[in-house]
């Protein structure tokens, strides 16, 4: 059920391989699940030399699975079949500093027309993975002092959506930590063992990738890299500390200081855009810019670049990752961001750290969060103890 949930597909060899089991008692208890509906024989895959192996899939009409992806701006849903495989999905604006129960309510209703829109009633759905943009206590399922969304603390998402959806299996995890298992289903990292994904927005954060599972550390917010300080007489963040990476490097931060420099007659383009805008500057309008071959826009850009690439350093000495994917918001700003987070990586970590090193951005980039969402619901399908690192 593990392989299946991870990989969508199996065979009786590689269930005899990982189980130990005869290929006489593997062909038995398979037989059994597909007797009882949890699996389906789909005909053969591709050999590997000798016979071709025959695959078997969970049964697509056992059941389906919800996933949810809410950021700082937006919010997507996606309703999936139990192989992972996307139905119907939407996508709308949302504000996440709304109350949970209006927020979430939104989501209800969407979940529910994209349910009837298949002919699907609310109890054959048998998991909903939401990623949300800030620190979760993993084990618990809640918000624990996020900074962008206040009204959430300590709310029982997963409470919400058991009340309408009472057969599902409810996981929260942040909105990192979902990219980083869309990443391993359909990126380029599918198979790769330690790898990480920062996401660049509204905030920062870093999903790890360790020997291909999450890590969440001890209480579920490793890899909250936003709030690593760059700079201790910096601007004031949302945490209340001072000179965070966020604060400095992240779209508020590049948008607000697009304005001073239009302020200060450094650059007219930006001062043009501003008037037209009534006065505000957001990180696209800073991108247009750049695409433009503004100078004052560009040097923001690589500033941005260059701090996010000297914190990335030291995760690369001391995570020695082989891949970083980098993804969000401003992640579609081209490369003077990239190589610039690249020239301060390369010029401060380990050589042996970097011989291989691979930075890039995601090539799924605005859907890694949606099948990830997806995949956190496969995680705990079907769950059995061994599995289970998640308290009730
Ligand atoms: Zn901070």
């Amino acid at each position: 059920m593990r392989v299946l949930r991870k990989s969508g597909q199996t065979s009786r060899a590689e269930i005899t391989n990982i189980t130990g089991w005869s290929r006489a008692k593997a062909s038995q208890e398979v037989n059994t699940l597909i007797k009882r509906g949890y699996l389906v024989d789909v005909g053969e895959g591709i050999s590997k030399g000798g016979r071709k192996p025959r695959l078997l899939r969970f049964n697509s009409r056992l059941g389906y699975v919800v996933g949810i992806d809410i950021g700082a701006t937006s919010l997507e849903i996606a309703l999936a079949d139990i192989n992972g495989s996307i139905l119907e999905r939407v996508q709308e604006p949302a504000d996440v500093r709304q109350p949970p129960e209006e927020l979430l309510g939104r989501c209800r209703v969407l979940i529910l027309e994209l349910a009837l829109a298949r002919g699907i009633h609310p109890a054959q759905i048998l998991g909903i993975g939401v990623g949300v943009p800030g620190p979760v206590d993993f084990a618990r399922g809640v918000l624990v002092a996020p900074p962008l969304m206040p009204g959430w603390e300590n709310y029982s998402i997963r409470d919400f959506f058991k009340g309408t959806f009472s057969s599902a299996f409810v996981v929260v995890d942040n909105d990192v930590n979902i990219m980083a298992l869309g990443e391993q289903r359909s990126g380029d990292a599918s198979s790769l063992d330690h790898f990480l994904v920062i996401k660049i927005g509204t905030g920062i954060g870093c999903g790890i990738m360790a020997s291909r599972k999450i890590h969440r550390g001890g209480n579920g917010c490793a890899g909250d890299i936003g709030h690593i300080c760059v700079d201790k007489q910096g601007p004031i963040c949302r945490c209340g500390n001072r000179g965070c990476l966020e604060a400095m490097a992240a779209g508020p931060a590049i948008a607000e200081k697009a304005m001073q420099a239009a302020r200060d007659g450094k650059s007219e383009l930006l001062c043009k855009m501003m008037e037209n805008n009534g006065g505000v500057l957001t990180p696209e309008d800073v991108n247009v810019a750049c695409r433009e071959g503004d100078e004052a826009a560009l040097d923001i850009i690589r500033a941005s670049g260059q701090m996010i690439g000297d914190v990335l350093a030291g995760l690369v000495n001391f995570f020695n990752p082989s891949h970083i994917f980098i993804g969000g918001g401003i992640a579609n700003f081209g490369n003077h961001l990239l190589i610039a987070i690249k020239r301060a990586v390369l010029r401060r970590s380990l050589p042996l750290a970097t011989t291989n090193l691979a930075i890039n951005y995601s090539r799924i980039a605005s859907d890694a969060g949606i099948i990830g969402a997806i995949m956190l619901a496969l995680e705990y399908l079907f769950v059995v103890k061994d599995d289970l690192h998640y308290s009730f």
